[in-house]
């Protein structure tokens, strides 16, 4: 079932107002790579625009609603699509932009809650249980966020409130574009009920077919055959577990930040890295020394700190070689874990051989203010910790090219 057939299959019941309970905000950016270019260029607004290769290859990565209407959508081969709208204005995706406005997204997202599950570059989960008090009820943080989003971003989103993820998830999807719904804990059952089968977690099109064929298009008449039946048709446990969805049952908890086991990140050379040379092996120390910062940079956005660092080399054969480091107390400032990397670097480089690519890995994870973390380092590390936290907001702010340390200059598809 494609998603307009899915839209047009839904009739929503009457839905009350009350959020308590609602402690689960899915939050989905509108358009996402279609908004961002058009931050650049404003002229556009309002017009079908297409984010896709002008040459005509490849598949539509977003896709401005003006489009949508004249049936463009997500991942529809480009040459269709400029067919089928051929006055749309044509942009050719730029990986960069989105990343660093999806950075920019998230950390307004983490500022709102401690329990924020990114589930792709423009979508998150954020568990608000513990932000009520400072914020207000789920639908006025979700309201706050729309806000800050509209006005600190240029980016519009859409927020479904709800007491479980999938819930939220249909909500936000419903709720498009620029808007927000509110499922009350009350009317979750009879809003799920409402919904073709196809709306739920895990029933692609070969699942509706089957469904169909017992005489089983809505949730409703899932959720009133008996299991034995169902699981006849589509096995025990996609049976148990989709009758649980039904009945509105959490089965995908948000995982929390204290939840993840380490935070990573790595990058491949063009060409492999002679460690031997001194000019590549500069190029291998500033590039640890990037990925210590970038780790570093997520430790401190979600509110962590790690105990243990680990550099990964891969080396031309492939082979990859971990060296890690346990540190006498918690750490989340990229200096500190710079310095813990840069022996590890030149443990793992005493191979000799030529270097495909270098990552940096923090475990060990806990919640920053639960370690007292950096209380005992001297002043120096201090200011450089307080620096470092001055250049997040910045960062945060402006994207991340707006600060560089002197020493580092370096050189898919959204969902709807
Ligand atoms: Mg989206």
């Amino acid at each position: 079932m494609s998603r307009e057939q899915l839209d047009r299959a839904t009739s929503l019941p009457e839905l009350g107002s009350d959020d308590t309970g609602c402690a689960v905000l899915h939050v989905d950016m509108d358009a996402f790579f279609a908004a961002v270019e058009l931050r650049d260029r404003p002229e556009l607004i309002g017009r079908p625009v297409i984010i896709g290769r002008s040459n005509g290859r490849g598949v539509v990565v977003s896709a401005t609603y003006e489009a949508r209407a004249a049936g463009v959508h997500s991942a529809m081969p480009m040459g269709r699509a400029m067919r089928s709208c051929p006055n749309a204005v044509i942009i050719e995706p730029s990986r960069g932009k989105y990343t660093e406005a999806s950075a920019q997204v998230m950390t307004i997202l983490n500022e709102v809650s401690a329990k924020v599950d990114a589930v792709s570059i423009d979508e998150a989960f954020l568990d608000v249980s513990g932000a009520l008090r400072t914020f207000g009820s789920p639908a006025v943080i979700a309201a706050h966020i729309r806000a800050r989003m509209a006005a600190e971003l240029r980016l519009p989103c859409s927020v479904g409130v709800a007491a479980v993820t999938m819930v939220a998830k249909i909500a936000s999807t419903l709720a498009k574009p620029d808007g927000m719904l509110v499922v009350p804990v009350a009317d979750t059952v009879a809003f799920l009920h409402s919904l073709p089968v196809g709306r739920l977690w895990g029933v692609g099109q070969k699942s509706v077919r089957a469904l169909d064929s017992i005489g089983v298009t809505t949730v409703a008449e899932l959720a009133s055959i008996p299991q034995a039946r169902l699981a006849h048709t589509i096995g025990k446990s996609a049976a148990a577990r989709l009758q649980a969805l039904a009945a509105g049952q959490e089965l995908r908890p948000i995982a929390g930040p204290t939840a993840e086991k380490s935070i990573s990140s790595e990058r491949t050379f063009d060409v492999d890295l002679d460690p031997h040379d001194p000019v590549d092996a500069g190029k291998l120390e500033t590039a640890v020394r990037a990925e210590c910062e970038t780790v570093a940079a997520r430790l401190r956005q979600a509110h962590l700190t790690a105990s243990t660092v680990t550099v990964k080399v891969r080396f031309e054969d492939f082979r990859t070689l971990d060296r890690s480091h346990t540190l006498a107390a918690p750490v989340d400032s990229s200096h500190l874990v710079a310095a813990a990397a840069k022996p590890l670097l030149t443990q793992a480089l005493a191979r000799g051989q030529h270097v495909r690519l270098v990552g940096v890995r923090c475990s060990g994870l806990a919640p920053a203010d639960s370690t007292g973390h950096q209380l005992t380092f001297d002043d120096a590390a201090e200011a450089k910790s307080t620096a470092e936290v001055v250049m997040d907001e910045v960062v945060a702010r402006f994207g991340p090219q707006a600060v560089r340390r002197a020493s580092l200059i370096k050189g898919n598809q959204e969902n709807s």
